[in-house]
């Protein structure tokens, strides 16, 4: 499928005369092929045509909607070889990480279809009338969850694939039943429109409305911040900077009609070593903490920016063997200019900080990013915010704790996370436990003895978290309940059944699980 640079207003291809470029990242010189910038006005018919499809995507069978998401991940998957040459040169992330994120985008399609089918996400509730009942009667009541209506999602600068134009967040308000209106993230065009042009065709497949998937690209603030104000908008799914997804959380409130924004933002990814288990294998804990640490150039949001230890002759073998595994990782360059040069100035505000101390930095070539790790004592820690900071990129700074009790008042100080890690043995479990509380209060997910890059997509995953891991703490950007963030609930009271929906009627033809009288059936 060739590439024009074009926007897709539903199905309706369209070029403006200002473009701009698309940008190889390992050699940032400019790709073949210009991409249309969209106005005011590409934004005005985007989501009208969302919003006129709002209505008939809802109430189209469940059965086509699955199947919808099922033909966008077969036709993500026929773009073949292009689509990922393609994402190479604009993310410069290697051919391996990008099959699998291809394979990950597909799957997570396919696992909203069954979700679909499933149909739990309908959270259907019936409370059946009491007329006998004294002193006052209950009326009968029924509830169901339905689609918030169009959605913005914004595509993520470091998952040209699985978190992009056809990626999680898509899927998910797809998978409620939202039109979606896609901004192309500005690094990876040429990705994104093939991916849209997928999903375009999948659309037209199906017979469904056009209006049901938009792909408006454009650099600059503007188009973003126009398609949140847009008042056919109901929610917003964003994944980059803090700054980034503050603004728009900013601008979703200030609206006649305010709406949801679920960004998932900053994160430093708490690692806890304890005492027992840096004592069983600090040497394969270091080596594992620098893989994980460089992996992909450090450019996820679950990135290991933070390791913990109670000072012990251990801590300091692992601080070590951390620093001399961390010398030898080769440099690559960042997914964009303007991220690199983020990483480089966190990487020199950490270098100049006084208390700070620079353990290590990974091989230097060719204006490529070199991992960096440093180190600081708790008590110093404990006295700069700004060392809690998220320097996106690899990079990673070890806290030294005196004594349990200042372990505790890190976690304390920390801010929310997508992710905190216990690194433990069996005799470690008492302090775990003891830690666990402020853990859970603090992250989305806690992991043991693993690390926190690597995202499963599953139904009990949870990639979320509290303020400023995301913006909205109760709900999770990756996984199947990802969908419950497109979806509101609606009462039925005293309907006669030729007016409520099917699936609420007793004995109706489209049978989902449902929870009668404040119980689920038994089996
Ligand atoms: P970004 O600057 O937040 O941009 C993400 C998307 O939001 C882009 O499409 C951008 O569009 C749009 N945008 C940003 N600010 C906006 C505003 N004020 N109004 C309207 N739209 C806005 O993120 P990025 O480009 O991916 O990377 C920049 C930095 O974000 C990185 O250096 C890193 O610090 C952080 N980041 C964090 C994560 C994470 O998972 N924690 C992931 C990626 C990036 P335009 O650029 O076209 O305006």
């Amino acid at each position: 499928m060739p590439i024009h640079g074009q926007l897709f207003i539903g199905s309706e291809r369209v070029a403006t005369e200002s473009t701009f470029p698309a940008v190889d990242a390992a050699t940032r010189q400019a790709l073949p092929g210009e991409f249309s910038i969209a106005t005011a006005d590409h934004v005005a018919r985007a989501c009208a045509l969302a919003e006129g499809a709002s209505e008939s995507f809802r109430a189209a069978p469940l059965e086509t909607r699955a199947r919808f998401l099922e033909a966008c991940a077969a036709n993500i998957g026929k773009l073949g070889d292009e689509l990922l040459q393609r994402a190479g040169a604009e993310s410069g992330l290697p051919r391996g990480r990008l099959e699998t994120e291809r394979g990950r985008t597909m799957n997570q399609l396919k696992l909203f279809a069954r979700v679909v089918r499933q149909g739990d996400w309908l959270g259907l509730r019936v409370d059946r009338a009491q007329p006998e009942r004294k002193p006052l009667p209950r009326s009968d009541l029924r509830q169901r969850r339905i689609p918030l209506g169009p959605v913005v999602v914004f595509g993520a600068s470091n998952f040209p694939l699985a978190f992009s134009a056809g990626g999680g967040d898509v899927a998910s308000a797809m998978a409620a039943g939202c039109p979606v209106v896609v901004k192309a993230h500005p690094a990876h065009p040429g990705t994104s429109e093939l991916v849209a042009g997928a999903i375009v065709d999948a659309v037209a497949e199906l017979g469904l409305p056009p209006g049901v998937y938009s792909h408006l690209s454009g650099p600059g603030n503007e188009l973003g911040a126009a398609l949140v104000s847009h008042p056919s908008i109901q929610a917003v799914g964003f994944t980059g900077s803090r700054q980034g997804g503050l603004a728009l959380l900013a601008l979703a409130v200030r609206r006649p009609v305010p709406i949801p924004v679920y960004a998932e933002m900053s994160s430093i990814n708490p690692v806890v070593v304890l005492p027992a288990a840096l004592k069983a294998r600090s040497g394969a804990l270091a080596s594992a903490f620098v893989a994980s640490l460089t992996l992909g150039v450090g450019q996820f949001c679950t990135n290991p920016g933070l390791v913990i230890l109670i000072d012990s002759p251990e801590a300091e073998e692992f601080t070590a063997a951390a620093s001399a595994a961390l010398v030898n990782a080769p440099g690559a360059p960042m997914l964009t200019e303007a991220i690199q040069a983020n990483f480089d100035r966190g990487v020199a505000r950490l270098s100049a900080t006084s208390v700070v101390t620079q353990l290590g930095r990974g091989k230097e070539s060719g204006g490529a990013a070199a991992a960096a790790l440093f180190s600081v004592q708790a008590v110093d820690f404990l006295n700069d915010k700004h060392l809690a900071e998220e320097v996106f990129g690899p990079s990673s700074l070890i806290i030294r704790c005196a004594d349990e009790a200042e372990l505790m008042s890190v976690l304390h100080k920390l801010e929310g996370q997508l992710t905190a890690t216990l690194h433990i043995d069996e005799t470690d479990y008492a302090l775990a436990k003891s830690l666990l509380g402020v853990l859970e209060r603090k992250a989305g997910r806690v992991l043991v003895n693993g690390w926190p890059t690597g995202v499963e997509v599953a139904p009990a995953m949870v990639h979320g978290g509290p303020y400023p891991a995301t913006s909205d703490g109760r709900s999770t950007s990756v996984g199947t309940l990802a969908i419950e963030r497109f979806l509101r609930p609606v009462c039925y009271q005293d309907f006669p059944v030729d007016l409520l929906p099917e699936e609420l009627r007793d004995g109706g033809a489209l049978r989902f699980r449902r929870m009668t009288d404040g119980d689920y059936p038994q089996g």
